[in-house]
């Protein structure tokens, strides 16, 4: 706290007519300047300062650019209401989703700006709050216009709060978030648990922003996730499968593992979350399948959200597999069987989009396919539509040790040779395989070469 204090001191935290107590923080104290927010943000502040609103640069994007991070979009707050910030612009539309915002088109930048937001009624406040919450205190309703002031107050975390004005240059800071960001602190304004409890993702944000930027979440921010890991449950699923998607791709995605086991998440948080930090055998894989995707992300390439979800869940569909052959039934329909429950079991914490559901089956459903490597059967599978996809992913298996590294070998030599080459790699029908499907022995001398 000393330190803080202290640094806020030096950072010249001033007490200002127009922003109460924020301290207003000169550009040659935290060094952000016009030219490094993007084009169309600073154009969406200039226009509606212009028209005499109040209008900043806020939320991630700031936090970003002083941790030097290049930012991923811009949000813009303002004092005007969406109705008259979409006349400030020609190229804008009103969108609602939990609250409306509006998205400002400038070239080929979306801008998304919101209007301040207030209270939504503390206890006591606008007569109380039970009509906007469900009964363990989840905000379900948060779109009161307020203060600048307030908007700040309802943010999640301090570093999470700053304000950007690309024409003066400075930053407005209401809860020491530039002091924090410095001290490498992720630290929640307010009352930790009643933040928690308005909205249980932030545990999941805390632990994906400390994480990407570096950040130690402080004691008092930590200590009340454990105990309230359990309201995540409440919350919608397709709210969770957009922010755990988020945790996946942020880049970050080993260390955010890393840190749910260190802060007790590892269980009890979301049936996914047990997948991925519970399993003995299939440990190893997912870490795999992570350490690729971070790298990827890292690299600026494509993550396909399919593929992810199908390696996190590849070691239950095994499980559940084996129990279902082991109860009588055949091998394929077993699987299908096996990958149904699987993504049933997921589905009611976490709303994984149709179209994402069958990717994940497409990539599961051909593994078992390219274990047949004689007959015509191989070059069936190559025509499929997901091939590559099932083909990384079972490099990904062998990788790991679950199957061995021989079948990749020989899909990768498959995939890449001539007719010749495939034809000479043609494997003779396994005597088993032939047995069960024409009950009678293949004769001798059938093999291809
Ligand atoms: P990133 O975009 O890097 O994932 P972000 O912090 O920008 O991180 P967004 O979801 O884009 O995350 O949110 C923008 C801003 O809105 C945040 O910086 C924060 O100020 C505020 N915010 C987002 N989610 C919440 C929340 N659950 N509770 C309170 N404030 C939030
Ligand atoms: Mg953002």
């Amino acid at each position: 706290m000393m330190i803080r204090k202290f640094i806020s001191r030096v950072l010249g935290r001033k007490v200002n007519g127009n922003h109460g107590e924020a301290a207003v923080i000169a550009v040659s104290k935290h060094g952000v300047r016009r030219d490094d927010i993007s084009g169309g943000s600073r154009r969406t502040v200039e226009t509606l300062q212009e028209h005499g609103y109040q209008a900043y640069v806020v939320g991630g994007a700031v936090r970003d650019l002083l941790a030097g991070f290049t930012p991923k979009d811009y949000d813009v707050a303002t004092n005007a209401t969406p109705e008259q910030v979409r006349h400030c612009f020609r190229r804008s539309r009103i969108i609602g989703r939990r609250f409306q915002i509006v998205h400002v088109m400038m070239g080929s930048e979306t801008v998304e700006v919101a209007t301040f937001r207030g209270h939504h009624g503390e206890p006591g406040h606008h007569g109380g709050n039970k009509a906007h919450t469900d009964d363990q205190g989840r905000v379900l309703r948060d779109n009161v216009f307020g203060s600048q002031k307030d908007d700040a107050a309802r943010r999640d975390f301090t570093v999470n709060a700053l304000y950007y004005d690309p024409v003066s240059e400075t930053i407005i800071d209401y809860h020491n978030g530039v002091a924090d960001l410095k001290q490498k602190t992720l630290r929640m304004i307010g009352e930790p648990a009643t933040r928690y409890r308005e909205d249980p993702v932030r545990m999941l944000r805390a632990v994906r922003l400390a994480a990407k930027l570096g950040l130690a979440i402080a004691p008092a921010t930590g200590r009340p996730i454990r105990e309230m890991a359990d309201l995540i449950g409440n919350v919608p699923p397709s709210r969770l499968f957009d922010e755990m998607l988020k945790l996946l791709t942020s880049g970050y995605a080993v260390k955010c593992v890393r840190q749910l086991r260190g802060e007790g998440l590892h269980h009890g948080l979301l049936p996914l979350l047990d997948v991925i930090l519970e399993q003995p055998l299939g440990e190893r894989f997912v870490m795999l399948a992570l350490e690729k995707t971070d790298r990827r992300a890292h690299d600026g390439k494509p993550i396909s959200p399919g593929f992810l979800f199908a390696t996190l869940l590849w070691h239950e569909v095994l499980t559940k597999w084996e129990a279902i052959k082991a109860a009588g039934e055949r091998a394929i329909p077993a699987l299908f069987l096996a990958m149904d429950e699987v993504l049933d079991v997921q589905g009611e914490k976490l709303a994984i989009t149709r179209r994402i559901a069958a990717d994940i089956k497409d990539i599961w459903a051909l593994q078992p396919r390219f274990e047949q490597r004689s007959g015509k059967r191989p070059y069936a599978v190559l025509e499929q539509e997901r091939f590559k996809a099932g083909y990384d992913f079972l490099l990904l298996r062998a990788e790991s040790g679950e199957v061995p590294g021989e079948i990749g070998e020989w899909w990768t030599r498959f995939l890449n040779g001539d007719n010749d080459a495939r034809a000479a790699l043609l494997l003779p029908q396994a005597p088993g395989e032939a047995k069960k499907r024409r009950r009678r022995r293949k004769p001798s001398g059938g093999r291809p070469d």
